[in-house]
């Protein structure tokens, strides 16, 4: 009987929250920690959402809570860091920690965030850029993965046709990759298709137009040529109207032909949520 080779693959967590997520479970990153070291994991990233920039609250609509519980408080980085930085050495010969930030990509905040970054991201090993904010109504930025009802009056009103939605939502992706956050930009690229997350509630488009498709390609051809990764997220396939995990298959199968490295992410905010559906999406990677 012949056996394929087997790739040895580092069991690698590249997508976590803490205590210090506002909109989180609250649980201690020293129990989900635990839980990753109990799962198998051999590295596991601590990327809290870095601090929004002030200026946004001015060009946000939405639920209140959707801007002021998205991020981590400013006024917490130190006690985050001290935090990550305590665990890493706490638990160094058990897994390897990563400390970094999942960091939102905002296209008039751009020169803020590379400051940002400038001043923390020498303290940090390992970073995720993200899209949850597109414009919407109003010429204001919505938060693309809080409620259905800001998703309905800030998004859906606008682009009714899922195609058109999710053409705003690659161009915005595009523009944060292509976006100069200055030397510690972050090398990996968060749920690319996280527009998805309602799919099934508002009985959106499962595919991606030709037009979307080719933006995703240009998206792609960017991230290979910048040699960054992109996040493997199970995240959606547990959110009660997605039901498939970041990004959508047809994406990862370009990003595969591109050979784009992906790292999977659990995106848990919870115990229970570290390694969800590791076996499940790894298997759509090898
Ligand atoms: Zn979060
Ligand atoms: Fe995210």
């Amino acid at each position: 009987m012949v056996y394929e080779r087997m790739v040895i693959v580092i069991k690698r967590e590249g997508h976590s929250h803490t205590e210090f997520c506002p909109h989180g479970s609250g649980d201690d990153v020293e129990l989900m920690i635990q839980k990753a070291i109990k799962l198998g994991f051999e590295e596991y990233s601590i990327t809290e959402h870095a601090p929004l920039p002030e200026g946004l609250a001015d060009k946000y609509a939405g639920k209140t809570t959707g801007l002021t519980e998205a991020s981590m408080a400013a006024a917490d980085l130190d006690a985050y860091f001290q935090k990550a930085n305590q665990m890493k050495a706490k638990y160094a010969d058990q897994i390897k920690i990563n400390i970094g930030f999942e960091v939102d990509f905002l296209p008039d905040f751009v020169d803020w965030t590379r400051d940002f970054l400038n001043e923390y991201g020498p303290r940090t090993t390992d970073n995720i850029l993200s899209v949850h904010f597109m414009q919407g109504a109003n010429d204001k930025f919505w938060y693309v993965d809080d409620t259905v009802e800001d998703f309905q009056a800030g998004l859906l009103s606008q682009y009714p046709d899922s195609q058109v939605l999710y053409e705003h939502y690659f161009q915005t992706v595009l523009a944060s990759v292509n976006a100069d956050l200055g030397p510690y930009t972050p090398n990996r690229i968060g749920h690319m298709t996280l527009v998805k997350k309602f799919q099934d509630y508002f009985g959106l488009d499962r595919n991606f137009s030709e037009n979307n498709l080719r933006l995703v390609d240009q998206i792609l051809k960017a991230v290979s040529g910048q040699h960054r990764e992109l996040d493997l997220n199970a995240a959606g396939l547990y959110k009660p109207y997605c039901n498939e995990q970041y990004p959508s298959y047809s994406v990862i199968q370009m990003a595969k032909s591109l050979n784009i490295p992906f790292v999977y992410g659990s995106d848990a905010h919870s115990i229970a949520e570290v390694g969800q559906g590791y076996n499940g999406v790894i298997s759509l990677v090898e």
